[in-house]
């Protein structure tokens, strides 16, 4: 029997137990044109939160008593379909369950590159693309830009940091924690900030940028985005990515160094990486041979079984990860 993780209640804050059920899933045959997909991998993003909430947003709010959905990777146990047999490894967002079906449309064949095939939900998917097109179109980063990123050692934050550093800049990454900072320094980066360490943040990024930044990844909000202002350079630009640090608070956000914005002239552009999905074949024309050559570090972190799609997903706003986010089927 198929099972789905459904939406129950809408959370406050972070979602606790009472907010999810696992349920059965009723069998289905296979219409015309339709696929039957074994996932074997799952994606767990901080951008679930946001659809938990039922607000107007750029993607819809899961509906209460239906399956969630996200990124996953699986492979063809049934067809209906041209194009697609048993066999066939596929991607698609139909995530949160065990089994997918849908019209064939839905799924992509993963390439056969040899790689493994979760890398596709992380550097060589949409984290990878959103590190990316962040870095080099929102933000416009060129080598001799001094690039600040935060959550560093997360799945898009460790892409940035290393495509900043093959790209010829200078980095300097947050993370939480000792472990976590010695790992973004190991992926290149030139300095990093524990923001956990107790000493201010802002004091922490005035030392590693003693000439300020000219461009901030911005995968936090918060204090991390009101210290980048306060170091921000004449024209810094901002890729705003992300702002994990409200996503359960729900807080308005206060910015003391906001004005600067307005006298430094710096530019501030928010991004949704689905804009970017015509693109993807520039992504793997650079980012591909990276990867090929082995001078990307794919970095995941791993739990085990459908039964743990909540925890995990709660991990994700306590630091429980390093890289990318996954859970194994
Ligand atoms: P990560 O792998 O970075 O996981 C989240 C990490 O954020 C945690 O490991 C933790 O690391 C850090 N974190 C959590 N809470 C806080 C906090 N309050 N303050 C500081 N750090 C915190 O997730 P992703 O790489 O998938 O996503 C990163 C960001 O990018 C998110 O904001 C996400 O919403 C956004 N995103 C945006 C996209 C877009 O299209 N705009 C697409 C994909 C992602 P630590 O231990 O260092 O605290």
């Amino acid at each position: 029997m198929a099972r789905a993780w459904i939406l129950k209640a809408r959370p406050t804050g972070l979602p606790g137990n009472e907010c999810f059920e696992l349920a059965d899933l009723p069998a289905t045959a296979l219409a015309d044109g339709e696929v039957r997909v074994r996932n074997s991998w799952l994606s767990v993003d901080p951008y679930m939160r946001g659809r938990m909430n039922d607000v107007k947003s750029y993607v819809p709010p899961f509906a209460l008593g239906e399956p969630m959905t996200g990124g996953a990777v699986g492979e063809v146990v049934e067809s209906c379909a041209d194009g697609l047999k048993p066999g066939d490894k596929v991607t698609h967002m139909l995530g949160w369950r065990d089994e997918a079906v849908g019209r064939a449309q839905e799924f992509t064949k993963l390439p056969s590159l040899g790689l493994p095939d979760q890398m596709f939900l992380g550097l060589l998917g949409i984290t990878g693309l959103t590190a990316y097109f962040g870095l080099f179109d929102v933000a416009e980063a060129k080598a001799g830009d001094t690039v600040f990123v935060s959550a560093a050692a997360g799945a898009v934050g460790s892409a940035v940091v290393q495509f900043a550093r093959l790209k010829g800049m200078t980095v300097i990454g947050s993370a939480g924690g000792p472990e976590k900072c010695a790992l973004v320094r190991d992926l290149g980066a030139d300095a990093v900030i524990d923001y956990k360490s107790g000493t201010p943040l802002l004091k922490q990024l005035m030392a590693a940028a003693p000439n300020g930044i000219s461009v901030y990844f911005d995968n936090v909000g918060g204090d991390h985005l009101d210290a980048a202002l306060a170091v921000a350079n004449d024209h810094a630009r901002f890729a705003m990515c992300g702002m994990i640090d409200s996503y359960n608070s729900g807080e308005p956000l206060m910015l003391r160094y906001a004005m600067r914005i307005v006298g430094f002239k710096l530019r501030l552009q928010g991004f949704i990486i689905s804009e970017y999905l015509h693109r993807m074949s520039e992504f793997y024309a650079e980012v591909g041979p990276w990867a090929a050559a082995g001078k990307l570090h794919n970095l995941e972190t791993v739990r085990d079984g459908l039964e743990t799609m909540p925890d995990t997903f709660r991990a994700l706003f306590s630091g429980g990860n390093t890289g990318k986010m996954l859970v194994r089927l």
